[in-house]
Parts: structure tokens; C-alpha cells; sequence
């Protein structure tokens, strides 16, 4: 029995494609903690359980922490999340409903991240939101199940962060035979920080975030993903966040299923037609879900952003 659930594949009629053109939905938004993040962050924690952890420790006040306090939940180990001042009423609220304790210390990630680390004891499995072959392993279930389902794409698109859950996706395109098949990585402008290590050759660091969609805020990506782009086809795209959120807003009334600007960057492809799907015939997106943005919140933006 595994932490995450098998999510519907469907086809849409619903997204904008060009004739002939079949858009598929992994719906990995319906994840009991409401995206993608369970899989992997799941399979991790179940190994560290039986590595001996007694303790689950994160520095995510995102879907990662939320994934991973999830997680210890149902195994029944403790989970701390460290989170920074920044982090909202909404993440902590969603941390504490999935009953882990919550520590608020410094101003940003990186103080938080780094108080997290040093309170990590023998018996503690620390928990990273993206750079662990643990969660490759676990994110490429849901290319298992596409597999199984008789799903043969043609192109994958999915959002990037860190990158662990391209790591995972090609994991998963290789393990079923369709090492060919090309990934489209989607982030948004001011989160771009795969897209500029590509163009320069060298993994960059982005001085900052400079976008809604925060949970692609991951300011280097993680040498796994740095180094896949040159053993996998991977065509890295970036959209604004006015187009990430419009994308959310149209899905809702589309699918009716509320998603993070982070999962929305990926569904703009369809909805602005872009130039980067044209030449595929069957193509599968990655709905990661995301659980950190109201529908509220999604209007406003939407609204600030026109
Ligand atoms: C974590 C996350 C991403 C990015 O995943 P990485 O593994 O960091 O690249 C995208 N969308 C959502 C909703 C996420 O939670």
C-alpha cells in the first residue's frame, strides 16, 4: 500500500488543441494532499521509516511540508516542519491539519531551511522538496500508471522548481520504454531558473523569486535535473504569471478543479496554443495540483496582473 492514490488520466475536450491534437490530464491534483508531491515525499518516507527515522523533519511551508506532514500522519512517525516569519496563515493552518508541529523561525527559506538542518538528530530523516532519488522513484509512478493505462504521449509537459518532478518523470519515461518521448519544462518569468541555467550551460542561481507561482521558487535547481537536459530531450519554456493564473481561473471553469499558479504555467501551453506543442499529436499534462492558493486568491491575482 503505497502513501498516494492512482489519479484519473483523462482526455480533454475542454483545452484548446489544434485538430487532430489529444490533450491528456494527469490529475495528480487529487492526491490526498493535493498534489503531485505525495508520491515521492510519500516513497521517501516510507524507506527512512524503515531505515529507523522516528522523525520526519521539513523546512517546506508549501505542498512538500504539507505532503510530508501527510505523510507522517498516516505512518504514524512525527513530523516537524520549519517554516520562515513569510510563511502564510493558509500554509501553517494546512501543516497543522495534517497534525505536524510547526516551528517559525527567521525571515526567509533559507534561515528556516538551514534551523531545520541543524536540529536534525541521528533518528531524524530530513525531507527534501526536490532533490532526492527517493522522489524520482516515487514521481514516476504516475508515468507507471499512464503506461498501464495505454498511454503512449507523444510530448509531456510539466512545471519545474527544483526539479524533482522532471527527475522523477524521466525516471518514470525510462523505466516504460519511452525514453524518446520529449518533456516540455515549464516555469514562470522571475522563477526561470532552469530555463537560464540551460541557456547559460551552468547551473545559475536567481537572486531572488520574483513570481506568484512560489512553489516553482526553488532558486538553483538541483544538479540531477541540471544534468538530465543532456541525456533527455527537455525543451524548457517560460510564461508570465498573468498567463499562469489565467490558466487556473480557465481550468476551474473547464475541469473544475482548483490549482496553484505553479500547476497553472503548465496548463497556459494549452490555453495560449503555444508554438512549443504544435509539432506533437498526443500530448500528456502534468496537473500538479498545488494546494497553497485559494480561489480568492487566484481572482485577485488575476486581477493585478491584467
Ligand atoms: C513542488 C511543486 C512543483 C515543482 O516541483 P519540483 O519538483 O520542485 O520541480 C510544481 N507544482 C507544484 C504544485 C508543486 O508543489
Amino acid at each position: 500500500m503505497s502513501l498516494h492514490i492512482a489519479t484519473p488520466l483523462l482526455a480533454s475536450t475542454a483545452l484548446p488543441a489544434k485538430d487532430g491534437q489529444e490533450s491528456w490530464l494527469k490529475m495528480e491534483a487529487l492526491q490526498p494532499s493535493g498534489s503531485f508531491k505525495l508520491r515521492g515525499i510519500g516513497y521517501a518516507c516510507e524507506e527512512y521509516r524503515r531505515r529507523g527515522a522516528r522523525r520526519f523533519l521539513s523546512s517546506s511551508g508549501g505542498n512538500a511540508g504539507i505532503a510530508a506532514a501527510h505523510a507522517g500522519r498516516k505512518l504514524g512517525v512525527p513530523v516537524l516542519v520549519v517554516v520562515p516569519e513569510t510563511a502564510s496563515a493558509r500554509a501553517r493552518e494546512l501543516i497543522q491539519r495534517e497534525g505536524a508541529d510547526i516551528l517559525v523561525h527567521g525571515a526567509s527559506f533559507q534561515e528556516a531551511n538551514a534551523h531545520a538542518l541543524s536540529l536534525l538528530g541521528p533518528q531524524d530523516a530530513f525531507i527534501h522538496p526536490f532533490d532526492d532519488p527517493l522522489l524520482y522513484e516515487g514521481h514516476a509512478t504516475m508515468i507507471d500508471e499512464v503506461a498501464q493505462a495505454g498511454l503512449r504521449p507523444d510530448a509531456v509537459v510539466l512545471s519545474v522548481g527544483g526539479g524533482g518532478l522532471l527527475c522523477g518523470v524521466v525516471e518514470g519515461l525510462r523505466r516504460n520504454g519511452m525514453d524518446e518521448v520529449p518533456v516540455i519544462a515549464v516555469e514562470t518569468v522571475g522563477a526561470d531558473s532552469y530555463a537560464q541555467s540551460l541557456a547559460r550551460g551552468e547551473r545559475i542561481e536567481l537572486p531572488a523569486i520574483a513570481s506568484v507561482a512560489t512553489s516553482l521558487g526553488a532558486r538553483r535547481v538541483s544538479e540531477a535535473a541540471f544534468a538530465l537536459a543532456s541525456r533527455h530531450p527537455v525543451q524548457p519554456v517560460v510564461v508570465t504569471d498573468a498567463d499562469a493564473v489565467g490558466a487556473c481561473l480557465r481550468f476551474m471553469d473547464d475541469h473544475r478543479v482548483v490549482v496553484e499558479p505553479a500547476c497553472g504555467a503548465s496548463l497556459a501551453l494549452a490555453y495560449q496554443r503555444h508554438p512549443a506543442l504544435a509539432e506533437f499529436r498526443r500530448v500528456l499534462f502534468i496537473v500538479c495540483g498545488g494546494v497553497t492558493a485559494t480561489v480568492a486568491q487566484l481572482h485577485a491575482w488575476g486581477a493585478a496582473l491584467r
